[in-house]
Parts: C-alpha cells; sequence; structure tokens
C-alpha cells in the first residue's frame, strides 16, 4: 500500500460508531471472527465509549489492526472548539469526518427551577424532586450522607442533571424566518452515528458515567430532525439501546414535517415530542414558517393526534414569541382554540436575537399576560428560560460560528480528555 492510499484510508474510514449490532456482526463474519467479537466491540463503542480501534483493548493487538486495514475506525465526531456561558451552558463546535462542523450544546442543571433545556424529561423530575431536595444545596456535609461510590462526575460537580442538545443536519433546509441556523442552508444530513456520536463525545469530555448521572437529550440543535427521519430513529436506536440514555429522557423537536409526524407515531422506540407551532394562525405561521405553504396547522394537529402517548406523555407545543407579531391576546386566544382537546402543554421561547434578523423581542408584559392567559384556561404554559444566550447557544442561534464572526467567539480547546468507563 502506498503512503498516499493510507492517508486517504485514514481520512476516510468506514465509521464504526453508530453501527447497530446486526451491522456489527455482519462485520464481523466478513473478517472470520467469532460472534463474540460483535458483542465486544459494541461494548467498547457504546459503553467504553473509546474514540480509537487501538482503544479496543479486549480484542488482540492482530483484530484492531485487521479494523484498520480493512478501512475501519471509531469514527466519533469531535469537538474543537468550545465556548462556555456566565450560566454553565457549554457550546461545541464539533467536527465531523469530512471536515464539515455541527453545533452541540452541554447544558448542566442545579437549581430544580423552570426548565431551560427544552426537555420534557426534566419537568417530571421536578416533580420528583421536590420529594428528594436539591442538589444546589450540595455541600460536603449533604455529600457524606450520600454513597459516595455511587455519585456520578454531575453530583461532584453540584448539579442534578444535564441536558445535551444535538444537531441533526449541517445547516437546514426549512427557512424559518427567525432562525439563525436557516441562514445556513443545508449542506447535509448527519449520519446515525454523528447524531449519537455527538453526545458520547460530550460524555466523554465531562466525564458522564452512565447509570449515575442523568441525562437528558434534546433533538433542537441545528437542522430539521425528522428531515432527516431514517438516521435519526436509528439514532434513538443506538443512544437508547446501547448508549444508555431511555427514550423517556428525549424529546425531538420538528417544524412540522406531517408524513414523518405519523410515521413517528408508530415508532416502538420513540423520544417525546415538541412542534415549534409558533403561530397561532395559518396566515401568521406562512410569514414566519414559510414551510406552512405546504403543511396547515390542522394537518399538523391531525397527524400530532395519532400519537399514542404514554401515561405521563403530553405533546409540547413551541411557540417563539416574536414582539409584535405573534405574541398578542388574541394570539393567545388562537392558541387555546387550536389546542382544545389535545394533551398539550405550551412551551413559550422569548426570541434570541441574532444578527441579520430583523424581529424584535417581545415585551416582557406581553410574555406574562401571554402565559396567564393560558395558564388560567387551563393550558399549562412555561416560559423557557433562555440558556447560553451570551455565547450564542441559545435556541435559534447556532450557527457554524467559523461562518459568523461576529457571534461570541469560540474558543480552541485541546482535544478532550477521553473518560473510559
Ligand atoms: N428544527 C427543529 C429543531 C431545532 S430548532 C424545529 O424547528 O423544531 C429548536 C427550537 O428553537 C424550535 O422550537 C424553534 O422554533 C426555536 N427557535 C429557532 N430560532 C429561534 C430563536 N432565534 N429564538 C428562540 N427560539 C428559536
Ligand atoms: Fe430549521 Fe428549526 Fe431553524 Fe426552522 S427553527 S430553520 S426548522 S432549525
Amino acid at each position: 500500500m502506498s503512503n498516499k492510499t493510507k492517508v486517504v484510508n485514514a481520512v476516510s474510514s468506514e465509521a464504526l460508531f453508530g453501527m447497530l449490532p446486526d451491522d456489527l456482526q455482519a462485520l464481523m463474519k466478513t473478517l472470520d471472527q467469532k460472534a463474540y467479537r460483535a458483542k465486544q466491540l459494541a461494548e467498547a463503542l457504546y459503553s467504553q465509549r473509546v474514540t480509537d480501534v487501538h482503544q479496543i483493548t479486549v480484542f488482540p493487538a492482530s483484530l484492531r489492526e485487521q479494523l484498520k486495514e480493512a478501512g475501519y475506525g471509531v469514527g466519533l465526531p469531535e469537538i474543537v472548539q468550545a465556548a462556555r456561558s456566565v450560566d454553565g451552558t457549554e457550546r461545541y463546535l464539533v467536527r465531523l469526518a469530512d471536515g464539515e462542523t455541527v453545533e452541540t450544546v452541554w447544558m448542566p442543571d442545579g437549581d430544580g427551577g423552570e426548565r431551560g433545556d427544552g426537555s420534557e424529561a426534566s419537568l417530571e423530575e421536578e416533580e420528583l424532586d421536590g420529594l428528594e431536595g436539591n442538589v444546589s444545596e450540595f455541600s460536603p456535609e449533604t455529600s457524606r450522607k450520600r454513597d459516595i461510590r455511587n455519585m456520578g462526575a454531575l453530583a461532584w460537580s453540584g448539579y442534578r442533571r444535564a441536558t445535551i442538545c444535538i444537531s441533526s443536519q449541517v445547516g437546514c433546509a426549512v427557512n424559518c424566518q427567525f432562525c439563525l441556523t436557516a441562514k445556513l442552508g443545508i449542506k447535509r444530513n448527519l449520519t446515525a452515528g454523528e447524531i449519537a456520536g455527538q453526545v458520547a463525545a460530550v460524555l466523554n469530555r465531562h466525564g458522564i458515567k452512565m447509570g449515575k448521572d442523568r441525562i437528558n437529550l434534546v433533538f433542537m440543535g441545528m437542522g430539521e430532525p425528522f428531515l432527516n427521519y431514517d438516521s435519526f430513529i436509528k439514532s434513538v436506536v443506538v443512544l437508547a439501546k446501547h448508549i444508555g440514555i431511555p427514550e423517556s429522557r428525549m424529546t425531538v423537536s420538528t417544524s412540522g414535517i406531517e408524513p414523518a409526524i405519523r410515521r413517528f407515531a408508530q415508532e416502538a422506540v420513540r423520544p417525546k415530542l415538541a412542534l415549534s407551532l409558533n403561530a397561532s394562525n395559518d396566515r401568521v405561521r406562512e410569514e414566519v414558517m414559510p414551510i406552512t405553504r405546504k403543511w396547515k396547522i390542522a394537518e399538523l394537529l391531525d397527524a400530532v393526534q395519532t400519537i399514542p402517548l404514554g401515561k405521563r406523555e403530553w405533546v409540547t407545543f413551541e411557540y417563539v414569541l416574536l414582539g409584535g407579531v405573534n405574541d398578542q391576546p388574541e394570539h393567545a386566544r388562537e392558541v387555546l382554540a387550536l389546542l382544545k382537546g389535545i394533551r398539550a402543554k405550551v412551551n413559550l421561547i422569548v426570541w434570541n436575537p441574532g444578527p441579520g434578523i430583523s424581529y424584535t423581542q417581545p415585551k416582557p408584559e406581553d410574555v406574562a399576560v401571554f402565559q396567564k392567559m393560558l395558564i388560567e384556561a387551563g393550558m399549562p404554559a412555561y416560559i423557557r428560560r433562555p440558556r447560553g444566550r451570551d455565547i450564542y447557544a441559545a435556541c435559534g442561534q447556532l450557527k457554524r460560528t467559523v461562518e459568523l464572526p461576529e457571534a461570541a467567539p469560540l474558543v480552541a480547546i485541546a482535544p478532550s480528555a477521553t473518560h473510559l468507563a
């Protein structure tokens, strides 16, 4: 093999991360290996979260070499830059094998307060947390009362949970007028391994051991997950069945791709759903989300109602409040009429500004009235606390920052330490 070929192989090696047990079995068969090697490989990829084939120490060196020779590498996306917010949120620039980048956000949470992470799991946890006390009161004394061996990295840092927000596409094709990611257009879909791999990279960075730390996931980063449906669903299986984050702790947000919502309703392994409603009638929605020309609100609500909800499950409707556009009492009344009879809850998101987008933020008093009107009519309504706004990590602010010099700069970091479980 010439040196040149070797380099090409090294750059474009086929990713093992993201392969399901059947794929791994088939691979081991082609390498003339016994089936148990596939199990060991899955364990190394998803429990130990190795970053290089050479870390699979349960394999003999010859098998590691064989894998490399056959053109396989772990293929985890790599965190190349990080920015840290005053609120503890971290935004990462994550590089994929072909050099494209996406953004991933880490939101540790310790205050048990309002949900800032968009996840639905955190709401249920907070109901329970009322009984448990609060880790923000974490002190050496309270820590002595715990079984120290059972404390994960999060508890040691004084947090009770963290939410990871992951991207599903490089850019986005949907073109919502208020969203910074839309400015990128769409470059490509992520593979299942690249979607789930963002989670593994972030868990490695923070030394998280599954089973000890409470991790929620939100598919609310760059891209429209339901326009990359198959990879999104495969990533859910990798994350739920292999990495160890139950789907009940995951929330996927969609701008409303009607046929995909209907497919989603049939899935066996299914995160919670959040629908970006963002307007109270088709006319306003078409203005702010041109995709409404394709699927009207009524069609989306119809599709949403085919989801067989679990006992403690509801559908979340996200509603970005844009000053003077959709934040008035008549809009709140329309939202109530739309959602009547649906097991719903509304997450109000104060619009986060971004360069080149001409909307204005709603007045605080309008936000308060809007929320109050919903609640008084019996509709649960929460105001999502903006996370990491100072580092452009909040909802709709994700854009590859390399192309956005006016956004808060990301700081180059040393390659993250890998913590093996
Ligand atoms: N593409 C999916 C998921 C990513 S966007 C979707 O649109 O649902 C996640 C959430 O952020 C959506 O509810 C979206 O409406 C909201 N959002 C987008 N831009 C925003 C901004 N500038 N300020 C506040 N929320 C925004
Ligand atoms: Fe895409 Fe969601 Fe942004 Fe709309 S809000 S452009 S669907 S990422």
